[in-house]
């Protein structure tokens, strides 16, 4: 029976994270370890509403009232069970996920006593889950039938363990040298080590899935190959279609690369790889960098230029600063709201400047960008499309040796892949499928970012495990895989 008036006696309380000068100092993660009593104590706010609205705004369903529960009475084992019933990869969203389940929370109701830390709660159930040694599920009797799983991002990953767990023969392809996505190779390790992608791929090669990393499909394999040999393939590519700006002023200055390209080379450097030839390592040490873009990826190339030792960064943002709290007339609880995050990188250092556009880039007379035109600006929406009124008189320049464009995602990749399966993306970029997952090719399937556009992780791995459970019907099992999302599901917001 869960205490009821835990949240009366203990406030809402997060784990320390490290002093900022020693993080700089290095790639590992920012959090400290939070410590049993801190997250039994949290984890003892939780009342068990009885209408759990963090259940409906977590896109797996986490059982978020029995997991605390389980926790507060230190049965840690049994709280595994109950996060894993649910989530294939805790170690994943319990650092990365932006947690809507916390905002959606009884006891973040305005004016309330803010959220049980739930993201934290979950954190240490698999810190301490990896610490027992993950346990490979038993062999399951083998279907006969045969899947290709294309990308070894969440999303696929997520799809790969449930249909071995189905009994299906497994494998994932990866054009990469290593598994896991943007996991990998997007994100850094001051976020997430990759230590917990190989101790939980250990656990899905344990399990029986066969990985197949450097292998491009639709290049380095045919897609005829492909459908030769497996009853049914689930293309999990990502949404890795970088948008850029070619026709800006000055694009083609040294200087100015993708944040994708950047993160990538970082990522690869701190794991001791060479960098690869799409992606070249260009350290930010002693530039003054301009990151233009708000979201995750910028965050992530200011963490990034921080740790490279960069002599300033500036944040460029195009929409106005968000409110400090929800604006219940525009987003009331319990959905999402619009709000200025500030993440562990943004108490690093470097400044944010919101409601300004980037009008030219300056060369240095020698092929090299020197400095961004900047002006402020207004955004609107007209018949859905973004307009930008720059301001008159505003115009100024921002000194600028590197200049990383983190602007989105255009979608998943066209090429080879899709067109030997005769797919076309749709206006956003994205592929279609039907309420089964199955895109117009019967037996080809589509899951995470391919399928939703550029997300969250923790959407990922719910359409990775929704995908599999309908490729399991389609292969005629009668398992009953569970399914959290439905291809059409979208996040608990007002808009
Ligand atoms: C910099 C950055 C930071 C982020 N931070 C967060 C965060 O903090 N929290 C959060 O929840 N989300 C975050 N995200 C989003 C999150 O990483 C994605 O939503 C998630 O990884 C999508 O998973 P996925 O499996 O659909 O695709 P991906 O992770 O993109 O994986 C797709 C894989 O498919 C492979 N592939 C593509 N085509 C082929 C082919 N033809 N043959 C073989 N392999 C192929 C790719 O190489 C890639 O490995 C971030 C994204 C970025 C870019
Ligand atoms: S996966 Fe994300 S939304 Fe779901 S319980 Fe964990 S932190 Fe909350």
């Amino acid at each position: 029976m869960p205490d009821p008036t835990g949240f009366l006696r203990h406030e809402r309380r997060t784990p320390a994270r490290r002093p900022v000068p020693v993080r700089l100092s290095d790639w590992r993660e920012v959090y400290l370890d939070a410590g049993e009593h801190l997250i039994r104590e949290q984890a003892g706010r939780c009342m068990d509403c009885g209408v759990p609205f963090c259940h409906q705004a977590c896109p797996l369903g986490n059982r978020i009232p029995d997991w605390n529960e389980l926790v507060r009475t230190s049965a840690w084992a049994e709280a595994a069970d109950a996060l894993h019933a649910t989530n294939n990869f805790p170690e994943f969203t319990g650092r990365l996920c932006p947690a809507p389940c916390e905002s959606a929370c009884v006891l973040a109701i305005p004016g309330g006593p803010g959220a049980v830390t739930i993201k934290q709660v979950e954190l240490e159930i698999i810190n301490r889950g990896f610490a027992a040694g993950l346990t490979p599920s038993g062999p399951a009797p083998y279907t006969g039938r045969r899947v290709a799983v294309i990308g070894s991002g969440p999303a696929g990953l997520a799809a790969a363990q449930q249909l071995v767990r189905a009994g299906h023969a497994v494998t994932v392809f990866e054009r990469d040298d290593a598994l896991g996505g943007l996991v990998r190779y997007g994100i850094p390790d001051f976020k997430l080590e990759k230590r917990w992608i190989d101790g939980r791929l250990e656990q899905l090669g344990a399990e029986g899935v066969q990985f197949r990393t450097g292998v491009n499909v639709g290049v380095g394999m045919s897609v005829a190959e492909l459908r030769t040999g497996f009853d049914a393939v689930l293309l999990a590519t990502g949404a890795l279609a970088a948008r850029d700006v070619p026709n800006a002023p000055g694009r083609e200055l040294a200087g100015i690369q993708l944040a994708m390209t950047h993160l990538v080379a970082a990522n690869r450097a701190v794991a001791g790889l060479q960098a690869a030839a799409d992606c070249p390592d260009v350290s930010a040490e002693g530039k003054h960098v301009v990151i233009i873009g708000g979201g995750d990826t910028a965050a992530d190339c200011l963490g990034v230029a921080h740790r490279q030792r960069a002599a300033s960064v500036v944040q460029l943002d195009l929409y106005p600063t968000p409110p400090g709290e929800r604006d219940e007339s525009r987003d009331p609880w319990p959905t999402w709201p619009w709000l200025l995050r500030t993440y562990p990188a943004h108490e690093e250092g470097g400044e944010r400047r919101f409601a300004v556009t980037v009008q030219s880039f300056l060369a240095d007379g020698r092929g090299a960008v020197r400095a961004v035109r900047i002006a402020n600006a207004t955004v609107s929406h007209v018949n859905g499309a973004r307009v930008m009124a720059p301001h008159a008189g505003t115009e100024r320049e921002l000194a600028a040796d590197l200049v990383l464009l983190a602007i989105g995602f255009e979608g998943t990749e066209p090429g080879p892949l899709l067109d030997g399966f005769g797919l076309t993306r749709n206006a956003r970029g994205t592929l279609d499928c039907g309420p089964d997952w199955q895109t117009t090719v019967p037996g080809v399937f589509v899951a995470g970012d391919a399928h939703r556009g550029a997300s969250l992780v923790v959407w990922a791995i719910a359409e990775g495990r929704s995908a599999a459970a309908a490729i399991d019907a389609y292969l005629g099992s009668t398992t009953r895989l569970p399914a959290p999302v439905t291809p059409t599901d979208r996040p608990l917001t007002a808009a």
